[in-house]
Parts: C-alpha cells; sequence; structure tokens
C-alpha cells in the first residue's frame, strides 16, 4: 500500500507506541508500522516492574569476573548458546570493555540520569491513558538467599544510594512481616519503596495503543525491510509496504540493527533473550515482584496469575525457546514453591541489548531524518516515557532535559 505521513514509527512496542502516542499529542501526523500485534514483542511479557532503582548496567567488574563461569554453565542466570558464539564475540568484546570498573560506573552514572525522569513519566502517562488502576505502588525487593549474599551486596545498594535511589534493607524477620507468603529466606531484602509495577504490562500496552489510536495515529500491519534517504523524504518499503514520511523513528526494539545499517549506522545490539513462566490464581502469594538475585528472575504478582519472568541468553532472535532455560525457570520458582504444577504458559521475548547496557536515542550520524529509540535492554518498559520525551524533544527541535549524549548512536 501506499502511504505518506509526515512522521513514521517503525515498532509498535512500548517504546514506538509511547514515542508515537506522544507525538500525536504535540499535533504531529504519526504512522507506526508493525507487522506483529501492537505490544506483542518484549513488552507484552516482561516483569512489569517499573525499576528506577535498575540503574546498574548488566556489565560490571563483578559480572567480568564470573564471566566464564557464567556464560558456559547452561544452569546460570546469564548463559549462551555456543552456537551462537561466533557472531556474539564482537558484542562481548565490547561487553567486556564496558564491564570494567570506570566504564561500568559511567554507564550507571548515565543511566541513573535517564531513571530519574521514568516514575513521573509513568505517573504522567498513566493519567493521560487512563491506565493509573494498573499501578500497584507497593515498591519492589531483591531477595537474598543467604547472609553472604546479603552482606555482599551492601556496597553495590550503598552506590546505588549516592545515585538517589531509594533503598531500605530487611532482615530476614522484616521480610518474612512484609511477604508473610514467602517462604524463610536466610538473607534478607533490599526494599525499593518508590518502585511501582504493572498488574498486566500487557494490559498497560494496549491501553497506550487505545491512547494512540484515539489521538489520530494510524497504523499499517507491516514489515519495513528498506529504507532509503530520497530528496529530503524518508522511503520505507516491505512486502505489500510502499511508504514516504519527512522523518522516521526507528523503534523496532532487538530487530533494530538492519534498520540502523540501512540508515547508515552500525549499532553492536544484540539481545539477551528472556522467559517467563506463568501460574494461573487467584491470589499470586506475593503483594510486589521479588527477585532472589542469584537466580536472576522475578516473582511477579498480577491479575489472574502468578508470572515468573527473567534470566538472560545471548543467543540471537532466530533460534526457538530452550526447553532448558524454561525448566530452570520452573525449578527455580519451585524451590521457594514446591507446590507449583505445570505451568499453564510459556514465554521466550528479546530484550534489545547493548553492550553498555544504555539506549540508542538521537540522530542517525546520516541525518536527523532518522532518530534511534531502542536497545534499552532490562529496563524498556522503564524508560518508555522517557524516551517518548526524548523523541519529541528532538524532532521538535529543542534540547532535551535528559542527558542523552551517553546514548547517542555516534558513540561507537
Ligand atoms: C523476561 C523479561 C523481563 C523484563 N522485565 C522488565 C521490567 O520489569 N521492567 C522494564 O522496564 N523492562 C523489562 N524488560 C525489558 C523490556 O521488556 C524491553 O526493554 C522493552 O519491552 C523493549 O521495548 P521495545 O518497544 O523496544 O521492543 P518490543 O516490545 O520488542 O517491540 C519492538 C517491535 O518492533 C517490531 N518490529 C521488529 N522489526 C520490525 C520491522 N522490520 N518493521 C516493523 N516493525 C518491526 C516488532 O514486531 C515489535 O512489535 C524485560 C524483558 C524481558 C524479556
Amino acid at each position: 500500500m501506499e502511504v505518506s505521513s509526515e512522521i513514521a514509527v517503525i515498532g509498535a512496542g512500548v517504546i514506538g507506541l509511547a514515542i508515537a502516542h506522544r507525538l500525536a499529542h504535540a499535533g504531529h501526523e504519526v504512522v507506526v508500522i508493525d507487522p506483529a500485534p501492537p505490544g506483542s514483542g518484549a513488552s507484552y511479557g516482561n516483569a512489569g516492574t517499573i525499576a528506577d532503582y535498575a540503574i546498574q548496567p548488566v556489565g560490571t567488574p563483578d559480572v567480568l569476573r564470573n564471566l566464564p563461569s557464567l556464560l558456559f554453565d547452561r544452569n546460570s542466570p546469564l548463559s549462551i548458546r555456543h552456537a551462537a558464539l561466533p557472531t556474539l564475540a564482537p558484542w562481548l568484546l565490547r561487553f567486556a570493555r564496558q564491564s570494567l570498573p570506570d566504564a561500568a560506573r559511567r554507564n550507571a552514572v548515565a543511566i541513573a540520569g535517564l531513571m530519574a525522569g521514568a516514575l513521573p513519566g509513568w505517573d504522567a502517562l498513566a493519567a493521560e491513558i487512563g491506565g493509573e488502576d494498573l499501578m500497584r505502588r507497593r515498591g519492589c525487593m531483591y531477595l537474598f538467599e543467604t547472609e553472604a549474599g546479603y552482606k555482599g551486596a551492601q556496597n553495590d545498594l550503598a552506590f546505588r544510594r549516592d545515585l538517589g535511589v531509594s533503598v531500605e534493607m530487611l532482615t530476614a524477620d522484616e521480610l518474612a512481616a512484609m511477604e508473610p507468603g514467602l517462604p524463610p529466606v536466610a538473607g534478607g531484602a533490599a526494599y525499593f519503596p518508590r518502585a511501582v509495577f504493572f498488574a498486566d504490562p500487557g494490559a498497560m500496552v494496549g491501553r497506550l495503543e487505545a491512547a494512540a489510536r484515539a489521538a489520530g495515529v494510524r497504523f499499517v500491519t507491516a514489515k519495513v525491510d528498506g529504507l532509503a534517504r530520497n530528496a529530503g523524504q524518508v522511503r520505507l518499503t516491505g512486502t505489500g509496504l510502499e511508504m514516504t514520511a519527512r522523518r522516521v523513528v526507528i523503534a523496532a526494539g532487538a530487530h533494530s540493527k538492519p534498520l540502523a545499517r540501512m540508515a547508515g549506522d552500525r549499532i553492536p545490539l544484540e539481545t539477551e533473550r528472556g522467559y517467563h513462566v506463568e501460574w494461573d490464581m487467584d491470589s499470586p502469594r506475593l503483594t510486589r515482584p521479588c527477585c532472589p538475585t542469584a537466580r536472576g528472575f522475578y516473582f511477579c504478582p498480577m491479575q489472574g496469575r502468578l508470572r515468573v519472568a527473567g534470566t538472560v541468553e545471548l543467543g540471537g532472535t532466530e533460534a526457538p525457546a530452550s526447553a532448558h532455560r524454561i525448566a530452570k525457570l520452573v525449578e527455580g520458582a519451585r524451590a521457594f514453591f514446591p507446590d507449583l504444577g505445570v505451568p499453564d504458559r510459556e514465554w521466550l521475548g528479546f530484550r534489545p541489548s547493548m553492550p553498555d547496557s544504555l539506549p540508542v536515542i538521537g540522530a542517525s550520524r546520516g541525518g536527523d531524518e532518522v532518530i534511534h529509540a531502542y536497545g534499552h535492554g532490562h529496563v524498556g518498559l522503564t524508560l518508555a516515557p522517557v524516551t517518548a520525551q526524548i523523541v519529541a524533544d528532538l524532532l521538535g527541535g529543542r534540547t532535551p532535559d535528559a542527558a542523552i549524549r551517553p546514548c547517542l548512536p555516534t558513540r561507537f
């Protein structure tokens, strides 16, 4: 179909939808293009936390020290599909460099800078899209199953405090009083009281889509296979798609790399594959998301179900879900709740991940007709409104409030 629009947004995940919604409200004509139903990618199956406390990059000196054992132990929370190793090697090298002390600290400071606007951004967005009933203001927790784990986390948590994160340390008894449904944990917990979680992230993204449509955003069902600049316009093509737009925003999550390449930018984007399993139940045992940090997943109490979501598998977007990874997730959940039966559903999603854990936001090297907005890794849900505001500022010719230099696509 032949379409034209002032702005085209490629990708209808939470990032693309938040951008489209913000731009439509600012008076722009916006078309969103996606071959899949809006919100059905990573934005559907995540842990639902607005995790403004998650300021640490994935790559830290601790992770670097343990990288070989983490990557090559197929049972660890961070693993790699060995067949993908040759393809992943350049990304892993960059990741290792970004995990050195100075780089990791710099990345954490930059992430904290973005996070400052996350909660106010969601408060405002949820009010605009009628999503307040899905917000749960009960904080989130990291669980430490051993005393050594609890003590070992103190430096990390002190560092977060220095960067503005609210965190309270809970003894095992205090934890038991706050989460009586949880079996006793020997270490204790870190409680992030300000954090918010969504009773159903898929439903929240659905509200965002509906609000974007109501604001005049048009949706086109197609995959963008071609992107080319042509006489001050950008031409997008794909099966059944012929489109021109004055400005284009690439927001295709983990699938953005080839689109960026067509725009003239080489971006080291990979995916950290993540899983969830769910058990339907009326009262999902916990009152807030709890993450046993050593296991790399969250127990998430959601509407009508307990979702257990997380872990990282490096291995590209093509390979099917790993039965082993799902079995490990179920086994980890049963370590706390042995009575859990066969999960009612399981899911694999693709986090769009950068070696420095910072998103890619900013104008293309080839010209500001194309703006990048992807690579949010573990915190894309959290940073969607912040990203939307930055992109709206860039397209409107304003300087964003947030410090975006560390996120620019030209940083590589
Ligand atoms: C297990 C797990 C738990 C997580 N927990 C949290 C959490 O608690 N809090 C948090 O903040 N974040 C969390 N995340 C991360 C978060 O889900 C992602 O960062 C976020 O959803 C990324 O959003 P996105 O819009 O960039 O990508 P997506 O939601 O994946 O959307 C990208 C869209 O682009 C479309 N697309 C791809 N290629 C093309 C193309 N060529 N043309 C057109 N469209 C295209 C896709 O079909 C898709 O709809 C979690 C992720 C996982 C996997």
